[in-house]
Formats: C-alpha cells, structure tokens, sequence
C-alpha cells in the first residue's frame, strides 16, 4: 500500500487597504462606512498541494492482488470505510441555474473534483475559545447552507482544545478516537496561527487521501478564523452578513472549490456585498455531490 496525503493549502482571506479603491458591486447608499470597513475584506488564493508522507509499507499486510479483496488496513490510518453507507446520504437538488463559475482546488487524473465522500458524515469540532458573540448561529448557518448544496452532511462533535498547526495530523487517534479526525475549525489569532498573519482573516482547506495512487478523496480538513478581525467585522453595521460569507467561502475552500474571477460568486477572491452562495458556487459544489464513495479509506 502507498498512502498518500496531500493537504490543499489555505486560500486565504485578507484586508488591506490597497483595494479600498477597489470599489465593486451595488453597496447601499447612506453606509459609507460599512464600505470603507468591508470593501477592504478580500481574498487572495493561495492554493497548493503539499505531499505530507512519502509511501509507507505495511508490515505483514496482505499483498494487493488477486484474491484480495478487501483493503488492508495501513498503521497511520482508521480501520477503512467507517460510517460510510452504501449510497450518498443527501440527494440535494440541482441548482435551478447553471453555471460554470466555479473551480475545484484539486482534480483526479480524470478530471473529476476531488471531494469529500458523500456518503458518510464529515464530523467537525470547534476550538471556541476565543469565539467572538454571537458567531455560533452565524456558523451553524454557514455549514446549514454549504450542507444543503453540497450533501455534505456536518455532525457537531462538539468544542476542543486542538490549536490548529500549519500540517495538521489527519488521524489523531489519541484525541478523537480510531477514525479520522475532525474537521477542526479554530477561532484563533495571528500569534497561535501564523497563516493568519497580517491582514489575512481566515484559512481553510483539506487533506487528501488514496492508496496505491488511486482516485483522492477528503478525509478532513481545518478553517481557521482570525477572532480580532472577525469581531471588529461583526461590530460593523451589515457585518455578520460578511462574517457569514467568509465562513461560507472559507468552508467552500474546506468542501474543494477555488476562487474563480466572476465577482458575483462567493469564491471570487474579494467579498464586497455578499448575496450568499450564487449559480456558479452552487453547481460546484453540487459537483461535488457526486465525488465518489470510498468503502476503502
Ligand atoms: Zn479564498
């Protein structure tokens, strides 16, 4: 066997004043200040795609081959297939809008996004510590709406007290238990998350899993918050509007999409007056949907 583990890397959220000028979309009139607090909040992707582990063999593992049929389990993984159902466990609608704006941050060989299998539970905890007021049920909507048009079905295991490291540990049996960990999401700072550094709001992104080179599913992922600059956000009149789309961009990134250049999507790489998930957001991620089921990881 020769798992690999890849991690898309953390597109990013950033501020800078420099893209104040920037001035897009139809904002309100009579919230100047609205606009010269979020004009500013834009993104700027960063996705890469690191190979965690080189190959490992298995000692005393059964050889793939004929006659073997069922996949050995390998030493830095859980037991294969846990919680994973015989067919996608949401069926959600397609959009009523096609629409190709929309990219995926990794493919496989034949084309097809890589993206979590729909058929099994994607378990998140949340290290909430330091969570500004208010941002549970801005959260709960954020992940409310990315399941409906993904699939993806969330379980809240809860708070911990993980901190989130630049090449997380996708399997942390210690600390979660023999399956893949969490879907971690942090509410942290520039100091305890370097990534977060400057004007960078948030982070998110998955890891990658085959075996033996086959198709790459998720297994779990991380999306880090930055709490100053989220709280000062929701202090902003429309605020927990915008703090609502970075959370949605951010887990679309944790779900595989990519920023794309049409301002009207929410991955586009600038959030200026966020309508939610448009047509382009939502046929990918409904593409999505259709990653396969993976009974061998
Ligand atoms: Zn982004």
């Amino acid at each position: 066997m020769d798992p690999e583990r890849e991690t898309t890397r953390a597109p990013k959220h950033r501020r800078s004043g420099a893209v104040a000028q920037v001035f897009r979309g139809v904002l309100m009139a009579g919230i100047a200040a609205v606009v010269a607090v979020l004009v500013g909040w834009y993104l700027q992707g960063d996705p890469r795609i690191t190979a965690l582990l080189p190959g490992l063999s298995v000692p005393g593992a059964p050889q793939k081959g004929p006659g073997v049929a069922e996949t050995p389990r390998t030493p830095d993984a859980p037991p294969p297939g846990l919680e994973e159902a015989d067919a996608p466990l949401a069926s959600p609608s397609a959009p009523g809008t096609t629409n190709d704006s929309y990219k995926f941050l990794a493919t496989n060989d034949d084309g097809t996004p890589v993206g979590y299998s729909p058929c099994r539970p994607l378990h998140y905890v949340v290290n909430n510590a330091s969570a500004p007021a208010g941002s549970d049920a801005l959260l709960a909507t954020a992940l409310a709406n990315i399941s409906a048009a993904s699939g993806i079905q969330f379980i809240n295991d809860g708070a911990t007290d993980e901190l989130p490291v630049d090449r997380r540990e996708p399997y942390q049996p210690a600390k979660y238990g023999d399956r893949w960990a969490p879907l971690l999401i942090s509410w942290t700072t520039p100091v305890e998350a370097p990534a977060l550094a400057d004007n960078v709001i948030g982070t998110g992104g998955s890891t990658m899993y085959s075996l033996d080179k086959g198709p790459k599913s998720y297994i779990t992922g991380s999306l880090q918050l930055d709490t100053p600059q989220v709280t000062e956000l929701l202090a902003s009149p429309g605020g927990a509007d915008h703090v609502l789309a970075v959370m949605q961009h951010e887990l679309g990134h944790v779900m595989g999409l990519d920023h794309v250049d049409d301002p009207i999507q929410l991955m586009y790489p600038e959030i200026g007056a966020p309508d939610g998930l448009a047509a382009g957001d939502l046929n990918g991620l409904h593409l999505l949907a259709s990653a396969p089921c993976r009974k061998d990881i």
